[in-house]
């Protein structure tokens, strides 16, 4: 059950990091067909070079903002391949570390714009998709830090207690149609995402906090996606699933 065979899927974030390592994943899991979605054809493109010829075979690309109501990347899953089964609502981003009080509210609304808004649009469209099928799984990249304070991160935790939360919501509203919405919360892992916590030793600071030592490594997220995207998880909605090595301490 943990593979996607005759499975369509999309992620969304799909050039880099943990949505690239979800891409792998899903193509491992035999995914019938995948859809990558991200911000610029040339990111696309690079992601493309990273897989096989047959893996690329099961893949299509789309260029989106997640923020912009414009792109309908559910609508051409469906256009691709008549179905979509699997949506990883996945792109997200990150702001410099500041205090509350030194934060600029133009942050604020650029990282509710792609990670709240942008989770929200992801909902609509693939929901829609999905409820009228009568079956589907979502599954939303919240992170540790929609659990818990996110001192110096203020807004981008915030942002991502409003991705659990939509999980949470999206996961009662979709239920009764057949369709689960659950969330993965990871921990600090290694992806491009983290390169600006990289000064001041935040590398070593952040694998201290966790009960492993360690940061993550993005495959170990992916593993994570897959059980909760494919029928390994058909008991789990509404879950946030903590994938942190201990970082945080419930
Ligand atoms: P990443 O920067 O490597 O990848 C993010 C991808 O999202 C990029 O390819 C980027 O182009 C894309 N993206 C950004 N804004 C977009 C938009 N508006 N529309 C479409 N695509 C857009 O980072 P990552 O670590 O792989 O992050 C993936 C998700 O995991 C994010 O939601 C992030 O908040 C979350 N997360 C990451 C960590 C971590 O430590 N890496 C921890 C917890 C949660």
């Amino acid at each position: 059950t943990f593979f996607l065979n005759d499975k369509v899927a999309l992620i969304t974030g799909a050039a880099s990091g943990i949505g690239l390592a979800t891409a792998k994943t899903f193509l491992a899991a035999n995914v019938r067909g995948l859809l990558l979605v991200d911000l610029s054809q040339e990111r696309l493109d690079r992601t493309l070079l990273e897989l096989s010829s047959d893996e690329r075979q099961r893949c299509q690309c789309f260029v989106a903002d997640v923020s912009s109501e414009a792109e309908n990347y559910a609508q051409r899953a469906l256009e691709l391949w008549g179905k979509l089964d699997i949506a990883v609502l996945n792109a997200g981003i990150v702001h410099a570390p500041t205090s509350i009080l030194d934060t600029d509210a133009k942050i604020w609304d650029k990282i509710m714009q792609v990670n709240g808004r942008g989770v929200f649009l992801g909902l609509k469209q693939c929901g829609k998709v999905m409820t009228e099928r009568k079956s589907g799984s979502i599954v939303i990249t919240a992170s540790q830090l929609g659990l818990q304070g996110s001192p110096s991160l203020a807004a981008y935790g915030a942002s991502k207690f409003a991705a659990r939360g939509l999980a949470l919501t999206a996961a009662e509203e979709f239920a009764p149609f057949g369709v689960r919405v659950n969330s993965v919360c990871p921990g600090p892992t290694i992806t491009p995402i983290i390169d600006a916590l990289k000064e001041d030793d935040g590398w070593s600071r952040m694998a201290d906090q966790c009960l492993m030592k360690r940061l993550g490594d993005a495959r170990e997220i992916a593993n994570a996606i897959l059980y909760l995207s494919s029928d390994a998880s058909s008991f789990c909605c509404g879950t946030s699933l903590k994938v942190d090595g201990g970082y945080a301490k419930f």
